[in-house]
């Protein structure tokens, strides 16, 4: 066929038609208006020719479809848009679920959103079984439901408790448990794949039926009876009643399913479309897919440095095995970048190589890694207490103790001996370019802030000290990439961005304990603002030891210190060190957190609970996320970031910040720049001038501005 740009169509002497997509212009193969289009016009031509046979396959080897094409959701403006937008998928996967010969999607790589919904359209599925494979419906986490028929299609292919749990919660499936669930019909290994796939279409063109995993006892009552679907779905919503408070395309998804799973024919995709109608302009799903696209705009390197290459890494050191060393070293040889991981001496050494290989047994188990792969990746990890195994590195990552000494003298050594390297500190708070005044060559060091735990945590703070030039933060920036990492480059102040940022909320809550609020109450307040876990069972987890250096260091630049590090210093004395310890601000029996400490109540306890109006926040929440959100906007006003996302995005991924709420400076343009700054005057008469608003926050009231230009974009619908 010609005129396609997105699609190839070949057809076969044995009748079999094969339709390659390969999206032009983009990395990925994504749907939009022309792929769709495009697809329509195959169909047009598979329809009035019928081939015995229809493969639908991937020409890209970045996987086989990564969704629907976001910026073309951003994009949308009216609710008859959407509309028409849905109606295009709706049409299309539903002629090719009723074309009248098997249809086969062939499966490498990722298929996820609107590609696992093209997929579900077709009758066959085969997949490639390697750890690049995954399959899911992400939409929740973007605010948004499926809108291509997944809500629909889904529950009938794999049962309805499994498509509760891929839709709700957003969960992937491999390969294999993509095969155990009857998601796919065959999946093989890369080596015979290619076979398996000519077997499966041979098969299919002699009318050979195909096989699907049968359903246990429990299952067929469950998903296959009226009683069971009622059980399955009241259990789903008593689930998901606390998160789909604030997520509410949650709630959203259950119905659209719930509406198909009640009845066949196109009701259910109708209220599947009608869903998605309601909550692709909420606030929510505004602040989700904000945060995809700037989680994307920070992982491009020139939004952060032009015009300069980063330099070629080949191998690396960390210096410090610790809990961050070990947990750097193995997340590079992950990556493929071999390591040298040192210390002060060969026990340390060992303990970290543990740490290591634990990490590494845990990805294998998870299959995201052979076991061969596995061995490999700690043969990279060189272990050493001596230098002479750095020789030739072109990047050493400091990770030792958070004293500014013996970081110094670290970086005296290293640029000793290394007076090419790249060197970066993994300090939490310290100031880089004093560590930097260290050596010969300042410029090429930064800082490169990892959060624990390393695996887990996809932020990377890079530090640009006032001395630290481009090349060096364009090569800082293109490892942290390179990691699987988000990047986000920040200025050297204490704290740097996130810590800065945050310190200021975990205080507010120590001053409210001292003051005689219940502990349960203040983590409360902070959970059903949307924070992951409260801001004393932080503590806790951070460990209150950890607390109590960092307080000193914004104690030292604070003209209005407060209680909180003498009461941390008193936690220490007293062994409460968190959870580490056993006990900190709530007491733990191994893994689980108990009850909160008792704390000598003082004579007038005051508890700032009531007060929350509809949409608004309570006092005690006030008390707790105005400080965070007026530090941001601190940060932003002095430049420690460039731009208000970048502080948003950082505090997402960086402290599991509300994503809902899109991060803090957004939370403020939501609740309303001048309500912020009133709320802020109100605190500061009553409790001082740590409450004091921002510059920026007053400007920015006074002109009738917000953060972002978009937050009052959509309102009408
Ligand atoms: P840790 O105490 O677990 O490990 C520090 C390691 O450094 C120890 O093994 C120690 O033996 C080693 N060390 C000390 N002096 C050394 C020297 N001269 N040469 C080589 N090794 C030396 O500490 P950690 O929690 O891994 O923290 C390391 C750094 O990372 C600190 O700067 C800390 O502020 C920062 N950080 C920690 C966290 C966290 O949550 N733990 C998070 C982000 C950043």
């Amino acid at each position: 066929m010609s005129g396609l740009q997105h699609l190839r169509l070949d057809r076969d002497e044995r009748g079999v038609a094969t339709v390659t997509f390969d999206v032009q212009g983009s990395p990925f193969n994504v749907f939009n208006d022309q792929v769709i289009g495009e697809l329509r016009a195959v169909l047009d031509e598979l329809e009035h020719d019928l081939p015995r046979v229809v493969v639908f396959r991937s020409g890209k080897a970045s996987g086989f479809f990564a969704g629907a094409d976001v910026n073309r959701i951003q994009q949308l403006e009216t609710a008859d848009e959407v509309r028409s937008v849905i109606d295009a998928g709706h049409e299309v996967f539903g002629r090719i679920e009723h074309l009248p010969c098997p249809t086969i999607a062939v499966i490498h790589g990722p298929c996820l959103g609107g590609g696992l919904e093209f997929a579900l359209a077709c009758r066959y599925r085969i997949a490639r079984d390697d750890a690049s494979t995954k399959f899911g419906l992400p939409e929740v986490t973007l605010g948004l439901i499926p809108g291509w028929g997944g809500t629909q299609r889904l529950p009938r292919v794999v049962g309805l408790r499994e498509a509760l749990r891929i839709i709700l919660e957003g969960v992937n499936l491999n390969a294999s448990k993509a095969a155990a669930d009857g998601l796919v019909d065959v999946s093989a290994p890369p080596e015979i794949f290619d076979a398996t796939v000519s077997h499966f279409i041979d098969d299919r063109m002699m009318g050979r039926s195909v096989r699907r995993p049968s359903h246990g006892l429990l299952d067929t009552l469950l998903d296959g009876t009226w009683p069971g679907h009622a059980v399955v779905l009241a259990t789903a919503r008593r689930r998901i009643a606390q998160r789909g408070r604030d997520y509410p395309a949650i709630h959203a998804a259950l119905r659209a399913i719930e509406a198909g799973f009640g009845s066949p024919g196109s009701y259910g995709f109708e209220v599947e479309r009608e869903e998605f109608v309601g909550v692709v302009f909420t606030p929510v799903a505004r602040s989700l897919i904000g945060l995809f696209f700037q989680r994307e705009r920070a992982r491009k390197p020139a939004t952060w440095v032009r015009g300069v290459k980063p330099a070629i890494i080949q191998k690396t050191a960390v210096v410090g095995a610790g809990t961050m060393g070990a947990g750097i070293a193995q997340l590079l040889a992950f990556n493929g970048i071999p390591v040298v991981l040192k210390d002060i001496n060969d026990e340390i050494v060992d303990a970290g190589i543990k740490k290591c290989a634990a990490l590494t047994d845990a990805a294998v188990a998870k299959a995201l890694l052979s076991r061969e792969a596995g061995d490999a990746l700690m043969q990279s990890i060189t272990p050493t207490s001596g230098w002479e195994s750095l020789a030739g590195c072109d990047l050493v990552i400091e990770a030792v103790v958070e004293r500014e000494e013996i970081k110094r003298t670290v970086f005296k050594d290293l640029a000793e001996r290394l007076p090419n390297a790249v060197l970066a500190s993994n300090t939490s708070a310290l100031s880089v370019t004093r560590i930097a005044d260290t050596t010969p060559s300042p410029e090429r060091v930064a800082g490169l802030h990892f959060f624990n735990p390393v695996h887990k945590m996809q932020l990377v703070e890079v530090v640009r000290g006032r001395a630290s030039n481009d090349a060096t933060i364009a090569t800082l920036v293109e490892l942290v990439r390179k990691l699987g990492k988000v990047p986000v480059v920040v200025a050297d102040s204490p704290g740097f961005l996130v810590n800065r940022t945050l310190f200021p909320y975990l205080d507010e809550a120590v001053r409210l304990v001292i003051e005689g609020v219940p502990g349960a109450e203040i983590d409360r307040a902070a959970v059903r603002f949307g924070m992951p876990m409260g801001p004393l069972e932080l503590l806790d987890q951070i460990g209150v030891d950890i607390a109590a250096d960092v307080s000193k260091t914004f104690a030292a630049l604070s003209s209005d210190v407060g209680p909180s590090p003498t009461r941390f210093a008193e936690m220490v004395s007293a062994g409460a060190l968190g959870k580490k310890s056993g006990h900190g601000f709530y007491h733990y029996h191994g893994d689980r957190r108990g009850k909160p400490t008792q704390w000598a109540t003082p004579k007038h306890p005051h508890s700032p609970v009531q007060n929350a109006d509809a949409g608004e926040l309570s006092a005690l929440q006030k008390r707790l996320m105005y400080p965070m959100i007026n530090e941001a906007a601190k940060c932003l006003e002095a430049g420690v970031v460039a731009e208000a996302w970048m502080a948003d995005l950082a505090m997402v991924l960086g402290t599991g910040f509300a994503p809902f709420r899109g991060g803090p400076l957004r939370t403020a343009d939501t609740l309303g720049i001048e309500r912020v700054v009133r709320g802020l005057d109100a605190l500061s008469g009553e409790y001082g001038e740590r409450f004091e608003a921002a510059r920026l926050l007053r400007t920015l009231a006074d002109e009738g501005r917000g953060f972002y230009a978009d937050t009052q974009m959509h309102a009408h619908v």
